[in-house]
């Protein structure tokens, strides 16, 4: 007679070693690993997706009070300006391909031409506003005043820029 090399019962010569009450044990205990490992990831997986669900809430949350610092050109004698928090810059600009039918369209604004660098414009400004807003809100400023905007074209080689620059100062504002 042999003996199961696990549980050492007395089994026939040619019957499975481990014998099947082992074997099934030993799948059992497997798969029950298996389970514990899966709800475990699934675990992972949900924290990450609160997590993420999280972060774009606050994203969202820093970008509407971001969206929310009041912008002015004005020097703001009339507003009760409480702290100076400094001067604040941010850029914005894009690769004109062809910069010579810009220019040209700039100079004799024919429609089409003028009001595409016009939309272009609109963009670049709104990204330096929003990048400005995004400085004095790390500054934990609300308002940036005696805000100017400059427009000037950049050229490296072959690359010509649209550059739009603004800057203000940040401060708080009561
Ligand atoms: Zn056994």
């Amino acid at each position: 007679m042999a003996q199961c090399s696990i549980c050492g019962k007395q089994i026939g010569m040619l019957a499975a070693n481990p014998c099947t009450a082992c074997i099934t044990e030993m799948n059992e205990k497997h798969e029950a690993e298996l389970r514990k490992q899966k709800s475990l990831d699934e675990e992972i997986a949900q924290q990450e997706q609160r997590k993420q669900e999280q972060y774009s809430s606050q994203q969202e949350e820093r970008k509407a009070e971001i969206e929310a610092i009041l912008v002015t050109t004005e020097n703001a004698p009339d507003l009760n300006i409480t702290d100076r928090l400094g001067i604040v810059t941010a850029q914005a600009a894009f690769e004109i391909n062809n910069f010579k039918d810009i220019v040209v369209g700039l100079m004799n604004p024919v429609k089409g031409r003028s009001s595409e660098l016009e939309k272009q414009l609109d963009i670049l400004k709104e990204r330096a506003l929003y990048g400005l807003k995004g400085k004095a809100y790390e500054l934990k400023a609300n308002s940036v005043v005696a805000v100017d905007i400059d427009i000037s074209t950049v050229t490296i080689g072959q690359i010509s820029m649209l550059m739009l620059v603004a800057s203000g100062t940040a401060v708080v504002v009561e």
